[in-house]
């Protein structure tokens, strides 16, 4: 492992100026980071550990939502009762997602900002983009089974991990920073994550020293919450398709439903397509799998993974009929 300079912050202030210089982290949980260290994908110079500062609490927003601490971890998150009552599909999808023994150690913001699961982003002797910048994809000619269908490019087809990331897309989370010097924003989870474009190794839209404080979740829409993922094995494994779907009926119509996938891009999916197409549709299959034709037109398989667009249809067919109460 090679060297690095540890540090433990005793304030947000100082964890920001700590990460502003050139190759700083921050570290919470590390249940990812660790990993890459210790492949030296990840070599930091300086480590922020962040694990000490007052950002482990769930509260109450005046609207009627939660503001959950960037360092609430994946288990408190998931069993905390409020998000169990009010985001039934947050929860869920949070359990369904790595072990125990993680979920205990990592933490909201960390899960955000975990790194692909690309095998090829693991492996020195492969060239990888997103690695080391300008070396090429070994994905695109490789086994890809795992990788994006939805957003990418030739430059970068890794997916994004995350199962919580999709539960909180579908419901429309914010998220909130602080920056070196106390500048404060809000974005939309949406707008977190930065296409790979040419330059896939830049993944969110994060400054340098920018931290993750909290995570806005606005009170739930009406609707029935479901959170399905599809995997290899019933634990511990990584989607390779995951639908997170909210679902509002008046009568036999949809009065409105929100979509999010996982395991399709390089973020969680929002299917604008899919939610335009189901807004006044009957609550029938057949509804259910034009939402899921509109959802996946512009996706491409690079081969390995092309039974993703397939899956991708049903498992949006079954999460719908879930959530709409006709399963
Ligand atoms: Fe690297 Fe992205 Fe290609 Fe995987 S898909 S090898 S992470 S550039």
């Amino acid at each position: 492992m090679k060297p690095f300079r540890y540090e433990r912050a005793s304030s947000i202030a100082s964890a920001c100026a700590s990460a502003a210089g050139p190759a700083a982290k921050f570290v919470a949980g590390g249940t990812n980071l660790v990993d890459l260290m210790k492949l030296q994908i990840e070599t930091p110079a300086r480590l922020v550990d962040i694990g000490l500062l007052p950002l482990a609490e769930i509260e109450e927003t005046a609207d009627g939502g939660l503001r959950v601490g960037a360092l609430v971890t994946n288990s408190a998150l998931a069993a905390d009762l409020r998000v169990r009552r009010r985001y039934p599909l947050l929860s869920r999808a949070i359990l369904a997602g790595a072990s125990t023994q993680l979920r205990n150690k990592a933490t909201t913001g960390g899960n955000l900002l975990q790194r692909t699961r690309c095998p090829y982003f693991y492996d020195t002797t492969k060239p990888c983009n997103k690695r080391v910048p300008g070396s090429g994809c070994a994905a695109l000619a490789g086994l890809n089974r795992m990788n994006a269908v939805l957003g990418v490019t030739d430059d970068c087809i890794a997916a994004h991990p995350s199962d919580m990331a999709v539960a909180m897309t579908v419901l429309d989370a914010q998220v909130e920073t602080i920056a070196p010097g106390g500048a404060t924003r809000t974005i939309p989870i949406d707008a977190l994550y930065r296409a790979p474009g040419n330059t896939p190794h830049i993944e969110t839209v994060l400054a340098r020293g920018e931290l993750i404080r909290s995570v806005l979740l606005p009170p739930p829409p009406p609707g029935r919450q479901v959170y399905r993922k599809v995997r290899d094995r019933a634990s511990f494994a990584f989607a390779l398709v995951s639908v997170a779907a909210i679902v509002a009926r008046e009568g036999e119509r949809v009065r409105a439903a929100r979509v999010a996938f996982g395991g399709l891009s390089y973020k969680p999916w929002r299917s604008a397509e899919a939610e335009a197409a189901l807004a006044g549709a009957a609550v029938t299959r057949a509804s259910f799998d034009a939402a899921g034709v509109a959802a996946l037109k512009d996706a491409r398989g690079y081969g390995h993974n092309d039974f993703k667009i397939p899956l991708a249809r049903r498992t949006l067919r079954a999460t719908l009929a879930d959530a709409a109460g006709i399963v």
